[in-house]
């Protein structure tokens, strides 16, 4: 047995994902030695950092929207069966993913789907666990109230829009909500949109964030999702890229 317990051991503790037996075991470790100690309070400082760039506010546009799409009744139907059985094994294969995966590095560039240069990246948060960075290579799990932001470093794009297909093909204009795509944010940085969504309902729900350089109606926009999901025999899981100018990057979530 080493004498300290290592980083990975660490961070899965700081993300509440050891078992209580386990975490009562290292809690007690880090109170008496003070090289582990200072490693986990690093841990804690550096996530405490990362979610207070983002916040995810209780009350918004997005939460909002949800509601009204609740109300719409889109999202009561149940999701196609083949999710039972999916979800209950990507349970595993997602926590390993994610727990191998640096928890606390904050937005960097060049590290997704995008080719070119410019960098877009989904972040959940708002739940009871920590916040994370959503995977671009596969469905990323939410659980219950956590809610998605989405933000974009436009590397000579100038306007953004994004989009969301559930498991029916309900297509949800995100951002813009109509007209067409909006101008992006000045400067190199990664930039937010404004708001957070929170997906209702259970089954997947397939997020597109599309930067171009000219404006694009929402409506083709939707147009183009809608075609995608219905090239899939209607399987949200295996939509191609939509048919529009630009670059886009897809992520797939699997609601609670
Ligand atoms: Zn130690």
């Amino acid at each position: 047995m080493s004498a300290h317990e290592s980083e990975w051991t660490l961070r899965r503790l700081s993300a509440g994902e050891l078992a209580a037996a386990e975490a009562a075991r290292v809690r007690a470790h880090t109170a008496s030695c003070t090289v582990c100690g200072a490693a986990l309070r690093g841990i804690e400082q550096g996530q405490a950092a990362f979610e207070a760039a983002i916040p995810f506010e209780r009350f918004e546009a997005g939460v909002e929207r949800a509601v009204q799409r609740q109300r719409r009744g889109t999202a009561f139907t149940t999701p196609p069966r083949r999710w039972v059985a999916t979800t209950v094994a990507m349970a595993a294969s997602v926590l390993v993913v994610f727990l191998a995966r640096p928890l606390l590095e904050g937005p960097s560039p060049g590290r997704n789907g995008i080719k070119g240069g410019a960098v877009a990246e989904l972040r959940i948060g708002g739940g009871p666990g920590p916040q994370r960075e959503a995977r671009k290579d596969g469905p990323e799990e939410l659980v219950e109230g956590e809610r998605v932001r989405l933000g974009y470093q436009a590397d000579g794009h100038r306007y953004v829009a994004a989009l969301s297909v559930d498991a029916i093909g309900d297509v949800t204009p995100l951002h813009p909500e109509s007209g067409e795509s909006l101008p992006v944010e000045p400067g190199a940085d990664l930039h937010w949109l404004p708001g957070s969504w929170e997906f209702t309902g259970s089954g997947a729900e397939r997020v597109v964030l599309v930067l171009s350089d000219a404006p694009v109606p929402v409506e083709s926009l939707v147009d183009a999702a809608r075609r995608a999901f219905l090239a899939a025999d209607g399987n949200v899981e295996q939509m191609a890229p939509l048919d529009v100018p630009g670059e886009q990057t897809h992520w797939m979530l699997l609601k609670p």
